[in-house]
């Protein structure tokens, strides 16, 4: 009898469990099956290339069944588990509810954007975590430019040129490097923006930014940022929202004494970290009290809990480089731990040992738009244009298949050349509906009705 092998969510661990696994076990000895609420997985260091109009979107995600083969691949929102009958719940894209049983299964369902109970937050606020957020920010930019375009007084014209990110990680700082690019590059086609200018504003509650990387390299980052007329505020945060303004506080001098600002702007991004799939919490699976993670031990093993194993941004997995603290919510950490629990799991299932996850950090890069970017990788720190290159080549040997490879070296290629798209299409995927019988009858009335129309109208010509 097969194995059955369920993996939930198909991002950058769920695909990399498959594709391993896809290698290391021999045909028809299991049924591997990845559930995913979507047929792509997001490669989300290329977020805000899509948001800038730097890259198509659609070259941004690799569909899952151009890559998995041997993998049965369900789409569906997993909605619960019971570990005590070895089945998850899913809900099938047409509504049904289903079970699938299982003799492992991997969790892999990732994160979403943490937010904070900040009045107008949810209101008003963009995130920048799926595509479709980075494309609603894209056709924001688009829009807020040529609003503003149209509006005479320049006091006006502000809150529709002013950009605040709030958070200064990955996202954050990448988002806005990116979107401050696009910003610049369009002024040429809107005079009276251009004599204005736009802003932009960082905002990180803590005293720095991008903890991730060494605090030399975010110095430059931030001295890059800065020398674009990026206006850097850290230890700040965002107490409130309206539609056309945001109050920011900051804490300064040694008293930390509090400052309030009322910013007037409509665009406002939040990218202020992230915390697992809402899901976790009905898999019936121990979680950490902190982060809300599901608990595994060194071989992303659940404790407790047979045949279960997490990975990626949904698990709380020790990091090899201090046993006490998580290892960082990265892609890179996601795949490694992909990697560890597919051995693990082929292990398991034909009676051989287990693997300890033990990847430390490698490498980070943080792309800043403008050519520039900043890295550090094996101890040796790039900033610059050989960082910015660096990046790119590895996104490039990262990025899994060939023909994704080439879309993204003729986006590339293309901006450099010839700039990028200012066409703002918010309305792709959301088409006007069709005239119902009552909206024609009711227009054939008012074309009686009108005085001119009629019976009386001249033959056309
Ligand atoms: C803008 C941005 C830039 C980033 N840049 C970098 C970078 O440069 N380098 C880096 O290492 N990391 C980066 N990260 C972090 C990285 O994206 C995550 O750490 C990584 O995606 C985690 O992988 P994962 O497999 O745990 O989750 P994901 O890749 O998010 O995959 C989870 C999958 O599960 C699916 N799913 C969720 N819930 C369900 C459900 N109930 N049912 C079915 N399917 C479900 C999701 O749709 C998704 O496909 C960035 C993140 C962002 C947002």
């Amino acid at each position: 009898m097969a194995w059955n092998v369920v993996i939930a969510g198909g991002g950058f661990g769920g695909f990399e469990v498959a594709r391993k696994l896809e290698r290391m076990l021999p045909r028809h000895s299991a049924q591997v099956t990845l559930v995913s609420d979507q047929n792509y997985l997001l490669y989300t260091p290329l977020l805000p290339g899509a948001a800038a109009g730097t890259l198509e979107p659609r070259h941004t995600v690799v569909p899952l069944r151009d890559q998995l083969c041997d993998t049965n691949l369900r789409l569906g929102t997993i909605t619960g588990a019971d570990p005590a009958r070895q089945v998850v719940r899913l809900t099938t894209g047409d509504g049904r509810e289903d079970e699938l049983r299982y003799d492992h299964l991997i969790v892999s369902v990732g994160s979403v954007s943490r937010t904070l109970p900040i009045p107008g937050l949810a209101e008003h606020a963009f995130g920048m975590k799926t595509l479709p957020e980075a494309i609603a920010l894209r056709n924001r930019l688009l829009q807020s430019l040529e609003i503003a375009e149209g509006i005479d007084n320049p006091a006006d014209r502000e809150p529709w040129l002013t950009y605040v990110f709030v958070g200064a990680g990955y996202a954050g700082l990448e988002g806005l490097a990116e979107l401050q690019d696009f910003a610049t590059d369009l002024l040429d086609v809107y005079p009276r923006c251009r004599l204005q200018g736009v802003r932009f504003i960082l905002v990180e509650a803590q005293a720095r930014v991008m903890p991730e990387i060494p605090s030399s390299l975010a110095d430059f980052a931030i001295d890059e940022l800065r020398a674009r007329g990026i206006e850097v505020r850290t230890s700040t945060t965002i107490d409130r929202l309206t539609e056309e303004s945001a109050t920011l506080s900051s804490r300064t001098g040694e008293n930390e004494d509090t400052v309030e600002e009322r910013v007037p702007t409509r665009t406002v991004v939040w990218t202020a970290g992230v915390k697992p799939s809402p899901v976790v919490k009905r898999l019936g699976l121990p979680l950490d009290e902190r982060s809300g993670r599901i608990v595994v031990d060194r071989q992303l093993r659940v404790e407790g809990v047979d045949g279960v194993w997490a990975i990626g941004d949904a698990a709380h997995v020790p990091d090899p480089r201090d046993l006490t603290r998580p290892a960082p919510p990265t892609a890179q950490h996601a795949i490694r731990q992909g990697r560890t629990v597919a051995h693990n799991v082929a292990a398991a299932l034909s009676g051989g040992r287990a693997r300890t996850f033990n990847y430390k950090t490698l490498g980070v890069f943080v792309d800043l738009g403008h050519g520039k970017a900043v890295a550090s990788t094996l101890g040796l720190r790039w900033r610059g244009v050989p960082a910015w290159f660096l990046a790119r080549t590895y996104h490039l040997a990262s990025m899994p298949g060939l023909t994704r490879k080439i879309r993204l070296i003729a986006d590339w290629t293309v901006g450099l050349f010839f700039g990028r798209d200012g066409a703002e299409l918010g309305r792709l995927g959301h088409p006007g509906k069709l005239d119902t019988p009552d909206q024609l009858a009711a227009a054939q009335h008012a074309a009686e009705d009108a005085p001119g129309t009629g019976d009386d109208r001249p033959d056309a010509p």
